[in-house]
Parts: C-alpha cells; sequence; structure tokens
C-alpha cells in the first residue's frame, strides 16, 4: 500500500516537470559580431523579450571603440545582427 502511494507521487511530480520544461521560452540569445573598427569577435548578450528592433551601443573588448548594433527579426524567429560605426 505504502510503496504504490509512492509510486503515484513520483509519477505526478515528473509529468509536471516535463511540461514546465516545454512552456520554458527562450528569453536571451548570444549573438557573435565583428568590431567596424578592428574586425575582431565579439559576442553580446541579448534580451530577446524586448519586441521589435533593438538599436544599443556596445564597447569592442578589444579596441574599446563603441559600435553600434541593430538587431531585427523576421517573422520566422530568425534575428539579424547589423553592426555600424556609432557616428553613422
Ligand atoms: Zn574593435
Amino acid at each position: 500500500m505504502i510503496s504504490e502511494d509512492d509510486d503515484d507521487f513520483l509519477t505526478e511530480f515528473e509529468s509536471e516537470y516535463e511540461s514546465d520544461e516545454e512552456r520554458t521560452m527562450q528569453t536571451d540569445e548570444e549573438f557573435d559580431w565583428y568590431c567596424h573598427y578592428c574586425g575582431e569577435p565579439n559576442v553580446v548578450w541579448v534580451d530577446l523579450t524586448v519586441p521589435g528592433k533593438q538599436d544599443f551601443v556596445e564597447d569592442c573588448s578589444v579596441c574599446c571603440r563603441p559600435n553600434r548594433i541593430i538587431l531585427t527579426s523576421d517573422y520566422d524567429g530568425n534575428y539579424f545582427l547589423d553592426v555600424r560605426q556609432l557616428d553613422e
């Protein structure tokens, strides 16, 4: 009797855990970008919960110059990163 109750509890817990995993949405993404000035590769974390186009400034980790980064997405959920000179 007691062991049967334990099994039921375990099964319920597992199925609940799996559905939680499926519902988890991606809220951020790591993007590679290349410095507009020195051409060195950089990585930036972008918050994907922000709707529409994102336009922000990131300092290059190699030459420390500020790069303007523009992130756009299409209806299929693909993201595009555009790196520009800050004063352009
Ligand atoms: Zn640079």
